[in-house]
């Protein structure tokens, strides 16, 4: 079985699923989407991931590291200047523990099933208003059969509600023993345009739309997920794509849930040493997203943006959206 790196178990998650839920982030996405909020959970090894303005350069790390990676230079101007050639580096870490200043983290850890299991539930007393624990990454379906005892022990062992988050990359054969214990799935669907998965986002859009469609068919619990990005699925006949497509399954699904680009993952990109394709691009306002919001309502789904529910009345169509929030 391949096991996945934790990069994190986010307690008291509130935006992946329904209530208060534990969310659980495994480390790797088979996936390329330029815009990821989540560039730590991309690559399935752990990684140094630096905060420059935590360096105070003194240099001490650059002391442990044997291999040249990291060097501590002068400027013209006289200033020390900590330099990291990635390229270099042999993952060994001694810098993490030399850093007095906490400047240099390792992303992600190994942990075994029952430790996952036991940090997950600790909050357990807390999964009030259909809360639970959120299986996440990455994509877990990048580790099918990990995913798969994970699910199965959060919910015949420990009897909690168990939601995966997932782009539906992978083959049915690796789903749909999922349907057994997962509560929820919550299914991303970035474009309607099969180039553009496959070309942006590196997986086959047909395959996507396939599973997700078995999944409504033998009707497990699904809400589809829309992160709506400047330039890429947020014209006009993009959204008309959207709304043709998932009009289709109004009352078969349990929601549809917006998510407006934002760029509060932008710094990870630097911490990371990866380039931001998106850097400089402006955060989406809700109000950008409300024709969307309006057409799928029209077709009768339930929507919410960034997890807040959409009320929209007759009285205030004409001013957009108000927003509650789910708990
Ligand atoms: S992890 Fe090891 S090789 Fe990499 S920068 Fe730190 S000390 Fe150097
Ligand atoms: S030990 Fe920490 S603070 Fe000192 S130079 Fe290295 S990263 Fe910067």
């Amino acid at each position: 079985m391949l096991t996945p790196l934790i990069t994190e178990i986010q307690r008291f998650s509130l935006h992946d699923g329904p209530g208060i839920r534990t969310t659980i982030f495994l480390k790797g996405c088979p996936l390329h989407c330029p815009w990821c909020h989540n560039p730590e959970a991309m690559n399935q090894k752990q990684e140094i991931y630096f905060h420059a303005t935590k360096c105070t350069t003194c240099g001490l790390c650059t002391q442990v590291c044997s291999s040249g990676a990291l060097t501590l230079d002068q400027t013209p101007g006289n200033q020390a200047v900590r330099r990291f050639d990635r390229s270099k580096c042999t993952l060994c870490f001694k810098c993490v523990d030399a850093c007095l200043f906490r400047a240099i983290e390792v992303v992600a850890k190994s942990m075994d099933m029952d430790s996952i299991v036991r940090e997950a539930v600790s909050d357990k007393m807390f999964y009030t208003g259909g809360g639970g624990v959120t299986i996440s990454g990455g994509d877990p379906l990048l580790y099918p059969e990990f995913t798969l005892e994970l699910a199965r022990i959060l919910k015949t062992k420990e009897n909690v509600n168990v939601a995966i988050e997932t782009t539906c990359f992978s083959k049915w054969s690796k789903i749909e023993p999922l349907l057994e214990f997962v509560d929820l799935f919550m299914v991303d669907i970035k474009s309607m345009d099969t180039w553009k998965y496959k070309k942006v986002i590196g997986c086959s859009l047909q395959d996507v739309l396939s599973n997700a469609e078995r999944l409504i068919r033998s009707n497990a619990n699904v809400r589809i997920r829309l992160p709506v990005i400047p330039d890429f699925n947020d014209s006009i006949s993009d959204v008309k794509d959207f709304v043709d497509y998932l009009g289709q399954f109004a009352g078969k699904l349990s929601g549809v849930d917006i998510l407006p680009y934002h760029s509060y993952g932008a710094g990870k990109y630097t911490n990371l040493g990866l380039v931001n394709q998106y850097d400089g691009v402006k955060d989406l306002a809700g109000e950008q997203v409300v024709p969307l919001v309006n057409a799928l309502q029209q077709k009768g789904l339930q929507v919410t943006v960034g997890g807040v529910a959409v009320m929209t009345t007759p009285h205030d169509t004409q001013r957009g959206p108000a927003y509650t929030t789910v708990v």
